[in-house]
């Protein structure tokens, strides 16, 4: 724990250098969408001359399929998209969250939650707001003492709560996205206190992201546009943990036909890696989608040479 403390107070410098990621989670095989993120990351760190890692995002366990993250690094590898310095596990750095989650309690900024989804909707519902199905509530603050004093065992020893952050009074988040452009969010409107420990003491993305992009000195963060809306919250876990704040470059995503997003849930197909040929084939779709255009066409291109071309066409 003083290691992972001490880590925390000392990230990797951002002044090192380009340091970009790919983060899948080990939900299933790589597909169109996630290939486009992946190719994106690679070929803007290597644009930049910089370095790009792999982490594996396993803490939802019940989430995760075994072999997936297996099949993701070989797809990777098939792809040509190699990583640098030793892939990580976020199952394997819980106390590094943990240690996060402990100087935010120090602050007073954390609270426990037992509502339900229900409790939720319920409280939501008399305050007059609907929340249509399947997007995400507000949360009202049902729970938030007030003053905001918690007696800080009970962040051990407390089964089947969940911890949310508090947010200060006036909370708009502003950024520039190097994609989409000025972007900013009203935290308290749009999201209201958020969890950074689930009632099954999970750790949460929004709160091991943070940790992880700030330990490993992560400068460039490209990833798919359907993350977009979290990066508001990311970037307030970012200030009052006093890390830097990355750049951020939201690409365009892949959509099926029904023009929903493809994702595990709706089935979508994995790349097709089996030869160079169909690798390759691969890499044009995302690099096209990407808006890449007058790179190699020809059969008789490895994947090197073509992942070269890319590189050169890639906007930095
Ligand atoms: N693990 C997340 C996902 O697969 C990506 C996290 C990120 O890039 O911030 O959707
Ligand atoms: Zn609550």
């Amino acid at each position: 724990m003083i290691l992972a403390v001490s880590i925390l107070k000392n990230p990797s410098s951002p002044a090192d250098g380009y340091r970009g990621r790919f983060a899948p989670s080990p939900t299933g095989p790589l597909h169109a969408g996630s290939l486009l993120t992946a190719l994106g990351s690679w070929l803007d760190a290597r644009k930049n001359g910089g370095k790009w890692l792999l982490r594996i995002e396993d803490l939802d366990t019940p989430r995760c399929i075994p072999g997936a993250e297996q099949q993701i690094q070989a797809q990777l590898l098939a792809c040509g998209l190699s990583w640098d310095e030793e892939r990580t596990y976020q199952s394997q750095r819980q106390d590094l969250y943990q240690a996060a989650l402990e100087r935010l309690a120090g602050l007073n900024l954390l609270y426990p939650c037992t509502c339900s989804r229900q409790t939720i909707a319920n409280a939501l519902a008399k305050l007059g707001v609907l929340t249509p199905r399947n997007q995400e509530m507000v949360y009202p603050g049902t729970c938030r003492p007030n003053p905001l004093e918690v007696h800080l065992p009970k962040l051990f020893s407390t089964p089947k709560v969940a911890w949310r952050l508090a947010l200060p009074q006036h909370c708009q988040i502003e950024f520039e996205d190097l994609a989409l452009g000025h972007q900013s969010q009203d935290l308290n409107q749009e999201v209201g206190d958020f969890v950074l420990r689930r009632n099954d003491g999970v750790f949460t993305y929004q709160l091991a992201v943070v940790v992880d992009d700030a330990q490993q000195g992560i400068t460039h963060i490209v990833r798919g546009e359907d993350l977009l809306s979290n990066t508001a919250r990311q970037i307030h876990l970012q200030k009052v943990l006093g890390y830097h704040t990355a750049q951020y470059w939201h690409l365009p995503l892949v959509l099926d036909e029904h023009g929903e997003k493809l994702s595990k849930q709706t089935l979508a197909t994995q790349i097709n890696t089996e030869d160079e040929k169909h690798s390759l084939a691969e890499l044009r779709k995302a690099a096209q989608h990407l808006g890449l255009r007058d790179l190699p066409d020809g059969e008789n291109i490895t994947i090197a040479e073509w992942l070269l071309a890319a590189t050169r066409a890639w906007r930095s």
